[in-house]
């Protein structure tokens, strides 16, 4: 795939995005900034934020919490387990920190389909823990489509009755939506959260710095587009708008990002987009391969 057209608005957009990371990240290497208490809480969803996070690279998870963060709590990856791991996350509530929420939050029988903890016999909901954590963190972080509108999570029939932090909880959420989150936009915010405070954010309250512009802004069939020369069949390198592609609709950097390190993405594999980074996403995107 040679053809390349990208709007003037989106390069500098995309410019502008990497330089503040790029001197975030340099601030942090030369010790300018400390690290913060971070919680990440797993809710409702298939964990796949934390293990995109693992992908990272440039920088990677180790830069992350070695330098960035001081990852008091999350059950996958923190060494402690069980009540004493419960009280990492409750002494953590007492300093300054950072809460990321990874999955929806289970409503139904006051959030007993999410049960994250157990501690003094009592079962510790999502719900729970995310109120605890959520009214007292400096800054919120939902990670994830579920965390940000509902996803998956919360897709029709939505049995346990999830929704989206920003319903549970009466304080401002910055949103990091995508299917899973590319690693880069949540080291990236965390990075100039430490560095600089809070990003500038749109209207859903997604970082402009990397859901400022659509994918359809800077595909690289973009001009395949432009011209009317339409794909009929998936592994057909043109425009696949007709397939069903949600990239006009859909904001994120995924074009220049990319994933795993930059070594591809969905557009480049001849796999239309099904805007997963979408607040509709999933049942307002399907079906997923249909004009
Ligand atoms: S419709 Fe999809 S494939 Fe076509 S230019 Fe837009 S983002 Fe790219």
């Amino acid at each position: 795939m040679k053809s390349k057209e990208t709007c003037p608005l989106a390069q500098h957009k995309e410019l502008s995005a990497f330089s503040l990371v790029n001197e975030a990240i340099r601030s942090i290497k030369t010790r300018e900034n400390s690290k913060i208490n971070a919680i990440w809480l797993e809710a409702t969803g298939c964990s796949g934020n934390i293990i995109s996070l693992l992908n990272a690279t440039n920088p990677d998870v180790t830069f992350f919490l070695r330098e960035m963060v001081n990852l008091t709590y999350n059950n996958s990856i923190m060494a402690e387990e069980g009540e004493s791991a419960f009280e990492q996350f409750l002494r953590t509530l007492e300093t300054e920190f950072i809460l990321l929420v990874d999955g929806a939050v289970a409503l139904k029988n006051n959030g007993n389909y999410n049960i994250v903890a157990k501690y003094k016999d009592k079962d510790i909901t999502a719900l729970e823990a995310v109120k605890m954590a959520g009214e007292r963190a400096k800054y919120v972080l939902a990670v994830g489509t579920c965390a940000s509108s509902g996803g998956i999570s919360a897709a029709r029939p939505n049995p346990s009755e999830c929704t989206n932090l920003s319903n549970v909880l009466k304080r401002e959420v910055i949103n990091l939506p995508g299917c899973p989150c590319n690693p880069a936009w949540v080291i990236g915010t965390v990075a100039y959260i430490i560095t600089k405070g809070k990003p500038e954010v749109d209207s859903s309250n997604r970082p402009i710095l990397f859901y400022g512009v659509t994918i359809h802004d800077r595909c690289p069939r973009r001009s395949f587009f432009n011209k009317g020369i339409f794909a009929k069949n998936l592994g057909e390198e043109t425009c696949m708008f007709k397939l069903g592609c949600r990239g006009p609709i859909t904001r994120t950097d995924c074009p220049t990002m990319k994933w795993n390190g930059g070594v591809n993405w969905p557009i480049g594999d001849n796999t239309p987009c099904i805007g997963c980074a979408n607040f509709a996403f999933p049942d307002g995107m399907e079906p997923f391969v249909k004009y």
